[in-house]
């Protein structure tokens, strides 16, 4: 029997002190080095940079996927420097892209599979051989399809965003080859209500044209500590004395984001959707829809403005007043007033290069949704949608020849008959949840669903499917998850209430994670498959 591995934290945690306790060693001793060494080190530095490999990779320790050079000395990466000719990135790379080094080289890392040895969440695995565990996967994957009468869908897949080699397509590719209806990833975890509403209202999320824009209104994203890519750089950028006429942060709490805008307005936490709601009605009560730019660009692309006229003068909407907002958000009626006139004579100025940042992150309260469609909309009817400086909807790139890029290519893969609906907003819901992504679905659900039946079905003594498909205990359409393939995500850290993930997970057969290190969701899992990284 090979040596059992235990990935418990506290050996973890013991590893990090003991590496913490020689750096402190080694930085001391650094210190006591004569001017020769010092010298000399640069001096091999620089024969070393003179003679190092560059290779131009994609980041990976995001989604954002900057442009960065690979430094490679001797076979061994030394350094990541940003790559200044990369069009999404544009030369910048942040403190996360500048650790990957330390993911390639990580002594946690995953070098080989690893098979589950104790009960789960006991963290005790084994080392096997890619051959071993590749055979054992596919024998337990064909003996539950043969016990499911080959419904593929009792197989998840869950990835994280394309952070990673195989990323979501591959991956995806991986679950089409399988024929599962059930594929989940960061969505609901992340921007899930902006992307929907936003998707709603004007057909697609869209991105925020930093680079171009002339006035921000940012609705509490605290891009300065939460998450620094090239965008935040470029909503910033008034800071360094180019392009942006005012950015106005608007947030419960002063950040360092504030620190980089030109007014900071402070808001009661969870009002945001007033905000916005009397920003609209002041826009429609005072006509700033209707000045020449506005106009042209209403009339050539927005649907239903009578009724939303109608709604903000004659119905509900004639009730969402500043003042009314005034007293729910704590921003005094005078500034909201302020505030959408400066924004609607910003956009019009600049013919649409204004924006109302919807950010991205996980939901903030419960009315998330609506608070986010209507800044779909008040930026709609300022002329700000797919346009420079506005929201951008983008558009396929073309190649030198004048032709579109080619896209992935996916594989034409056979439907299968058994296979049924997804376990989380299809056929279980019964559309309880009707503005969930319905291919994307919603880990919660997803959870929740599969602990509740896969209970009912152990309950009641894991029946075989019928001819019908149909299990004894369980309702029609329901049906036991079996196997689940998590790449790149660790849902027991990011989605809420992780005894309920855990138990989930041991009441899946057989749970695979690949990854770069082992996260808590390994844990979990029966077999860990070990993954490159971007270097
Ligand atoms: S934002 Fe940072 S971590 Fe993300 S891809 Fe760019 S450099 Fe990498």
């Amino acid at each position: 029997m090979s040596k059992i591995i235990d990935l418990k934290r506290r050996n973890f945690l013991k590893g990090s002190a003991a590496a913490a306790a020689a750096a402190s060693v080694a930085s001391t001793s650094a210190f006591a080095g004569s001017y020769d060494d010092a010298k000399n080190l640069k001096q091999q530095k620089e024969e070393d940079i003179k003679n190092a490999k560059y290779t131009p990779v994609v980041c990976g320790m995001c989604v954002n996927m900057c442009g960065v050079i690979a430094r490679e000395v001797d076979g061994k990466i030394t350094k990541i420097d940003p790559n200044p000719l990369h069009t999404k990135s544009r030369g910048f790379m942040c403190a996360r892209g500048n650790a990957g080094i330390a993911e390639e080289y990580d002594p946690d890392r995953l070098t080989k599979p690893l098979k589950r040895v104790g009960p789960k969440g006991s963290g005790k695995f084994v080392e096997i051989s890619w051959e071993q565990a590749l055979d054992e996967i596919s024998q337990k994957m064909v003996k539950i399809l043969e016990e499911e009468r080959d419904n593929r869908s009792t197989f998840v897949f869950g990835a994280g965003a394309s952070t990673g080699n195989m990323g979501d397509p591959v991956f995806a590719n991986f679950l089409n080859g399988v024929g599962s209806a059930n594929f989940i990833d960061h969505f609901t975890t992340c921007f899930a209500p902006s992307f929907m509403a936003n998707l709603m209202t004007f057909g697609s999320w869209g991105l925020s044209d930093f680079q171009h824009t002339k006035y921000v209104m940012n609705l509490g994203a605290n891009r300065a500590e939460g998450i620094v890519t090239p965008d935040t750089l470029d909503m910033f950028r008034k800071t360094h004395g180019r392009g942006i006429e005012k950015i106005v942060y608007i947030d419960p709490r002063y950040t360092n984001t504030a620190s980089h805008c030109d007014e900071f307005i402070a808001i009661k936490p969870g009002t945001d959707a007033a905000l916005i709601l009397a920003m609209i009605n002041e826009t429609i009560k005072n006509g700033y829809h209707k000045t020449p730019y506005k106009a042209q660009y209403i009339e050539e692309n927005v649907n239903g403005i009578k009724e939303l006229e109608e709604f903000f003068t004659t119905g509900e909407g004639a009730t969402y007043t500043p003042e009314w907002a005034a007293k729910i958000t704590d921003i005094p009626a005078e500034t909201i007033k302020r505030l959408t006139k400066e924004f609607s004579d910003a956009a019009e100025k600049y013919e649409g290069a204004a924006n109302c940042y919807r950010s991205r992150k996980s939901t903030w309260y419960y009315q998330d949704f609506e608070f986010r469609r209507a800044q779909a909309i008040f930026n709609a009817i300022h002329g700000c949608v797919n346009r420079p400086g506005g929201v951008t909807l983008g558009t396929h790139l073309k190649g030198k020849n004048g032709k579109g890029l080619e896209s992935y290519e996916y594989e034409d893969f056979p439907i299968y008959d058994n296979a049924k609906g997804r376990i989380d907003t299809g056929v279980i819901a019964n559309g309880e949840y009707p503005l969930a992504n319905p291919t994307k679905g919603s880990w919660q659900i997803l959870r929740d669903n599969i602990l509740e039946i896969n209970t009912k079905w152990n309950k009641a003594g894991r029946p075989r499917p019928d001819e019908d498909g149909n299990y004894k205990g369980l309702a029609e359409n329901e049906y036991p998850v079996r196997g689940f393939f998590i790449y790149k995500q660790n849902p027991m850290q990011s989605v809420p209430e992780y005894d309920k993930t855990a138990e989930m997970l041991k009441s899946v057969d057989l749970v695979v994670t690949i990854d770069i290190i082992a996260n808590d969701t390994a844990y979990y899992s029966d077999y860990i498959l070990p993954d490159n990284t971007y270097l």
